[in-house]
């Protein structure tokens, strides 16, 4: 069975991070699973090469181990393309230029029903972002509609028994309130989060994935990707997200909290992990 902690390279890894490798990685002890480590870097505006250096350097201070290769997702924009390339071709994506804000304030999409043609085709396998002149949406309805009857549910682990969730549910809620279409591909980086985190835990043959509560209400969308795609559903458990009670009284006294400065600062690895509880 495998699991992974998937970073993004967009700072300093700190407490909450470290407290969630913990999570991940005593997976690995309690129940002999493969931890992987995946870095999530294909938000070019936000990450950098040394926060990924960094990443290594404090994982492995803090005593983690992880399989190589590595997988860096910014290797990977053409797999990703493929994927949206894929719901464009099955009708289910649309071009739009709205913000989220537009489209509370009752703006509307105005390509939606116009499916994309030719996204990809001036596209050369290449490590390349896709250059793309608008967002691109999942449309939320004929998602639901080509799926039919199948169902739309995880497994739910972090309470120790399995729960299935039915995911059918929050999608249509998010239909029936119009809430806006999520993003499958971003303007600025040609390929989105939803995509390269599914296709990956799906590539990589991810049993479980483990990761904080704040990404619960993504894990919907990413149950349809996952069905539209043609992917299998990983199980998973979401962690609480460490509520930062040393990383606010460290920074009140004009402390930095990442673990690098902690380290610099003379902790040792276990002060540093013992800390990072919640
Ligand atoms: N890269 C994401 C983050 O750092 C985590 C994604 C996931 O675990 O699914 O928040």
């Amino acid at each position: 069975m495998v699991t992974r902690f998937a970073p993004s390279p967009t700072g300093r890894l700190h407490l909450g991070h470290a407290f969630a490798a913990k999570v991940a990685f005593n997976f690995v002890k309690n129940q002999r699973f493969n931890c992987l480590l995946r870095i999530e870097d294909i938000d070019h505006t936000r990450c950098t090469n040394e926060y990924t250096l960094g990443i290594y350097r404090d994982l492995d201070w803090l005593g983690f181990d992880w399989p190589v290769p590595v997988k860096i997702q910014s290797k990977h924009y053409y797999d990703y393309a493929k994927a949206i390339k894929n719901l464009c071709d099955l009708g289910l994506a649309y071009e739009c230029s709205l913000t989220r804000g537009n489209i509370r304030d009752g703006l509307l999409p105005k390509n939606k029903g116009i499916s994309i043609e030719g996204y990809l085709d001036n596209f050369k396998r290449s490590n390349n972002r896709p250059n793309i002149t608008h967002s691109i949406r999942l449309d939320l309805r004929k998602s639901m509609q080509f799926l039919k009857d199948q169902k739309l549910t995880f497994i739910e682990t972090s309470s120790g028994t399995e729960k299935e969730v039915n995911s059918k549910m929050a999608l249509m809620d998010s239909i029936i309130n119009k809430k806006p279409d999520p993003i499958i591909a971003r303007k600025d980086i040609g390929v989105s989060y939803h995509i390269a985190v599914t296709h990956d835990d799906h590539h990589q043959n991810i049993s479980h994935v483990v990761r904080g509560y704040d990404l619960y209400e993504s894990t919907h969308l990413h149950v349809l990707i996952q069905k539209l795609s043609n992917w299998q559903t990983p199980k998973y458990h979401h962690h609480p997200v460490l509520n930062n009670k040393y990383g606010d009284k460290l920074s009140k006294r004009g402390l930095d909290t990442s673990i690098r400065s902690l380290r610099n600062n003379g902790l040792t690895a276990k002060q540093v992990l013992d800390m990072a509880t919640l």
